[in-house]
């Protein structure tokens, strides 16, 4: 095993990086990067790079292995449910999902990722959606009481909690009857979740959780372990064939493996899911604050709605972000222009974004009076 090195903490951050508020891939912790960098070229003193190495050899055994661990660990994981890690993005499981647990999905429709899977479930076979916030610009997720009955027929509900690209975020669990599905891609890791009322959720590593090219998947067992899609399906596309083989039928993202692990290792050393979700709450109500009180910015987000992770506004006019945008480059803040669909600003301040960082933004924005 790999011995484990504790984590330095965000003490020492080189002047020359940048303040990257990038919405994904983005910011890593600091403490990870330098451990990859020691350990990229000699891994565990072995004399080769796990970049070198089979995954079928024991290095890489401890590595997946130790990950799962940091994953279960933070969530307090039941034995119902299993950690898997997959490729093709968060993108591919808007596909596997129809594919395996069969069509007429319900769906709630906050914006594009939604949408993306939405559409993957109507070439599938057929989704239904019920709701959609597209008639208010998608500055909301739905309430509770929003929700109307599923068919209890239904094979699934799926829903986005949080919306990467409008800054919307659930702080509820929906309850609707029927299986729930969550795509976690911009949210994993950065709150308590109680995974186990989930059937499945999956995350994109390259939000939250590490580099792109890896996703997380929990499943409950029952679920993953029998396949009760169409026989035409292929292997690739079954959950059962990767659940069988442990997450390596084909050769997984090694090196994305061994960072999600180093992250959720990271997460479990700063205090858990419970400690992360107190500094994005206080990093994202600071940054909330600031934009409400200032003359020349708007929120985009509904207040019931705002995302801790994507924090979406605009300023007056085009012009007032085009000087904003100017100024956050000159003292080296990055990633602050809004998804292409949607324009405005957006600060993505997921959990390896120093409360320092959101602190220099709140001061730039404090400062501007166009
Ligand atoms: C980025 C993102 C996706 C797409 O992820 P890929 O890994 O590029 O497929 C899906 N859902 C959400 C919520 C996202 O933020």
């Amino acid at each position: 095993m790999v011995p484990l090195a504790p984590f330095a903490y965000w003490g020492s951050i080189m002047s020359e990086r940048k303040i990257n508020f990038n919405a994904g891939p983005t910011a890593l912790p600091l403490a990870v990067l330098q451990r990859v960098q020691g350990d990229l070229v000699d891994f565990g003193g072995m004399g080769l790079s796990l970049l070198e190495m089979s995954h079928r050899g024991a290095a890489f055994g401890e590595v997946i292995e130790a990950a799962k661990a940091s994953i279960t660990g933070l969530y307090g994981l039941p034995d119902t449910h299993e950690v898997m890690f997959l490729q093709g993005g968060a993108s591919l499981q808007f596909a596997m999902i129809p594919l395996n647990l069969g069509v007429g999905g319900t769906y709630l429709d906050t914006g594009t990722w939604s949408q993306r899977a939405i559409a993957e479930a109507n070439t599938v076979g057929r989704g239904e959606v019920l709701w959609s916030g597209a008639d208010t610009g998608f500055r909301r997720v739905p309430q509770q009481l929003d929700l109307g009955s599923v068919d209890p027929a239904s094979p699934y509900l799926h829903y986005t909690t949080n919306n990467t690209i409008y800054g919307t975020q659930y702080h509820y669990r929906p309850e609707v009857g029927v299986p729930l599905i969550a795509d976690m891609s911009s949210d994993f890791i950065s709150r308590p979740v109680d995974i186990s009322a989930y059937d499945l959720i999956y995350a994109g590593a390259q939000k939250n959780a590490g580099p792109s090219g890896v996703v997380i998947l929990i499943a409950r067992k029952d679920l993953v372990r029998t396949f009760r899609g169409d026989e035409r399906v292929p292997k690739i596309l079954r959950y059962q064939t990767h659940a069988e083989k442990g997450s390596m039928y084909n050769t997984p993202n090694t090196f994305g493996v061994w960072v999600v692990g180093l992250v959720a290792e990271w997460v479990a050393a700063r205090g858990g899911l419970r400690a992360m979700a107190a500094e994005n709450e206080a990093k994202a109500m600071a940054l909330y604050q600031t934009i409400d009180e200032h003359p020349l910015l708007e929120g985009h987000a509904h207040p019931d709605s705002r995302s801790r992770m994507n924090v979406t506004f605009r300023a007056r006019t085009p012009e007032h972000e085009a000087i904003l945008l100017e100024r956050a480059a000159a003292r080296g803040i990055m990633g602050l222009k809004g998804h292409r669909s949607v324009g405005g600003l957006r600060a993505s301040i997921y959990n390896a974004v120093p409360r320092a960082s959101v602190d220099t933004l709140i001061e730039l924005l404090r400062e501007f009076k166009g």
